[in-house]
């Protein structure tokens, strides 16, 4: 038997390992499942370089709870340890690691410390008292097993054992705070979590646990669609069938596999996010890809599996790591790749996903330069009339009737088809053509396209009156008197709130509404903004404003004017207004019963 000394200078690091890494208990069961995959792996590679003369086997890694000893056992049938082995890589080397997160994170006062920094084997002891191991090396001759203990001290022993089968038993003695890791459910739904695609078969009570060849490590060409929707719901068994799918298969300059799948989006992006499981080696590392694939395709699903990302340090170093830029370039290309291929191949179908996709492209558009300069090229505007365009093809379609008289090209749009119906009718009958821009981020779209579309804006079909939606020409004169028009206009004002519209006579033509309510295009945005916390903030506090414009060449102006008596006029002018509230739904309450009431003596 052998004693010794840990080859650490800090006194007693486990009290210290056990602080920092608390809310992170449960991933002491990966890192040992991992071990033992790994020495799976090496002894399979040792045998077929003929370097293996014992009996391969099976090689399955077992977790074996035993409550009556309060153990937790993982079992390998790997490549073992020898004596010499084990004092370099478990006392020297993995002890050096953990030394090592110890200096760098004693001064922490609370660590909330993602997995692992070299510490694999050591974060056996955040959940025990003691930790023994048990292997036998392919290499051993018949008395060469060995035992090691250790307590948690930096003294360890080391014996001779008797074990027969190659491979290592690493055996947990749980302490009285980790209990939970004796109960068969707690390890499972932790067997699960971690080791679900592990590419080693691993046995608890009786079962195999993993699937050791997830579709993400198979060739493309090996897989079906049907088999990539059924990995797709292996992943997600309650969600609805992806649009589509991109598999990832990269080897140079960096190692990376995985299959992305777009979901259908729902209105709500928040809640779709976070889906991506990243993993590496086919062992799960963590659901949260924020800094590894850029932000806006943390919507999609899926499975990011790479040797290449440093998964043991902090977030805003891993931003700044050079392999997880290429990493998320990479990812960005391809997915560009694949909507543009989607776009080119079938046009049809393209349109008939893009009420699901659109939300997506608009929002990495909004987000990201370089996607925006490929998305350019295939990104959908829609109209009224549900057709689709690209930007270009739209440019072209509208240019001709809708240039302004400063050579501006003016897009006209709706953000609710219904409530902006009588606007979009008007606008259509001056033969311009409204887009549909209803969707979660299109006010931000419409903001961010009249930035980057040269000589282009954008209108709210509600902004004006058609005639003034896209200015042509000079305005059309006013046939009243000037006397008429500041006694209709005196008449309008006591009709409604002073500050709340700014009453306008505008020369419309006969067949147009008498009055018409209007949502000023700049005071909207800004508005707009504010309650998305844009930066105009201050502007939340103020009522909403419209536009009241009459037009004043309207056939019952004329009526209004000739009236008998003032309180006649009035009462006409009254219910013209009511009117055009009504359209706009902007007649609640006390005005809409008056104006009802009103109707009926009419009639
Ligand atoms: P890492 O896995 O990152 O090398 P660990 O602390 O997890 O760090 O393990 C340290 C070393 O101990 C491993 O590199 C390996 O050489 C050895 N080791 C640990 N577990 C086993 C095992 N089950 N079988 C054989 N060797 C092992
Ligand atoms: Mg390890």
């Amino acid at each position: 038997m052998t004693t010794g000394k840990i080859n650490v200078q800090t006194e007693n690091i486990f009290p210290i390992i056990k602080k920092f890494l608390y809310s992170d208990h449960e991933i002491f069961l990966r890192e040992l499942v991992a071990n033992a995959v790994d020495a799976t792996g090496k002894i399979k590679t040792l045998t077929s370089i003929g370097e293996n003369k014992t009996e391969l086997g099976d090689l399955v890694v077992e977790v074996i709870i035993d409550k009556e000893n309060k153990t937790l056992t993982i079992r390998d049938r790997g490549l073992g340890m020898t004596a010499e082995e084990v004092e370099k890589y478990i006392n020297q080397i993995a002890f050096s690691g953990a030394e090592e997160f110890v200096n760098k994170y004693k001064d922490q006062t609370e660590g909330n410390l993602i997995g692992k920094f070299g510490l694999g084997f050591y974060s056996g002891f955040m959940v025990s008292d003691k930790v023994e191991i048990y292997s036998r090396s392919f290499k051993a001759t018949e008395q060469e097993a060995i035992r090691w203990t250790c307590d948690g001290s930096p003294d360890y022993t080391m014996t001779t054992d008797t074990k027969a089968d190659r491979g290592t038993d690493i055996i947990l003695h749980i302490n009285e705070e980790s209990l939970e890791f004796l109960e068969e459910a707690r390890i499972k739904t932790m067997l699960d979590k971690y080791c679900r695609f592990l590419p080693v078969s691993i046995k608890f009570k009786e079962e195999l646990i993993n699937n050791t060849t997830p579709a993400w490590v198979k060739k493309p060409s090996e897989l079906t669609h049907e088999d990539y929707l059924a990995f797709y719901k292996e992943l997600y068994p309650m969600a609805e069938d992806p649009l589509f799918y991109i598999h990832l298969n990269v080897d140079f300059p960096f190692n990376l596999t995985g299959i992305l799948y777009f979901p259908k989006l729902k209105k709500n992006l928040e809640v779709q996010k976070n889906k991506i499981q990243l993993y590496c080696r086919q062992v799960f590392v963590t659901d949260s890809v924020e800094g590894i694939v850029p932000e806006f395709l943390t919507l999609l699903h899926g499975v990011i599996d790479s040797p290449d990302i440093p998964l043991n340090v902090s977030r805003s170093y891993l931003q700044s790591d050079s392999n997880v830029k290429k990493i998320s370039n990479h990812i960005l290309k391809k997915v560009s790749d694949k909507l543009e291929e989607l776009f080119k191949e079938n046009r049809t179908d393209f349109e008939a996903k893009w009420d699901d996709i659109g939300v997506f492209i608009k929002y990495g558009m909004l987000s990201e330069e370089k996607f925006y300069d490929r998305a350019k090229s295939f990104c959908l505007l829609k109209n009224t009339d549900a057709k689709y365009f690209t930007f270009d093809e739209y440019k072209l379609a509208v240019e001709p009737n809708q240039t302004d008289k400063d050579n501006k090209i003016v897009y006209t749009y709706t953000s609710n088809l219904e409530e902006q119906y009588a606007f979009v009718e008007a606008a259509k009958n001056k033969g311009y053509d409204v887009l549909q821009m209803d969707g979660v981020i299109d006010s931000h779209f419409v903001n961010f396209l009249e930035y980057k579309l040269e000589n282009t804006s954008f209108i709210r079909v509600d902004a004006d009156t058609a005639d003034n939606l896209i200015k042509k020409e000079d305005k059309r004169p006013i046939l009243l008197s000037e006397e008429e028009q500041t006694a209709i206009k005196e008449l309008t004002e006591k009709a409604v709130e002073k500050e709340k519209y700014f009453v306008q006579l505008e020369g419309l033509s006969e067949t147009d509404a008498p009055a018409l309510i209007t949502r000023p295009e700049f005071m909207r945005r800004m508005k707009e903004m504010a309650a998305s916390g844009g930066g105009y903030e201050f502007m939340t506090g103020m009522g909403e404003q419209f536009n009241l414009i009459i037009n004043a060449n309207h056939p019952l102006m004329k009526k209004v004017i000739s009236a008998a008596t003032e309180d006649e006029k009035q009462k006409m002018i009254r219910q013209t207004v009511d009117l055009a509230m009504l359209s706009q739904g902007l007649l609640k309450g006390e005005a809409l019963s008056g104006f009802i009431r009103r109707s009926v003596e009419l009639i």
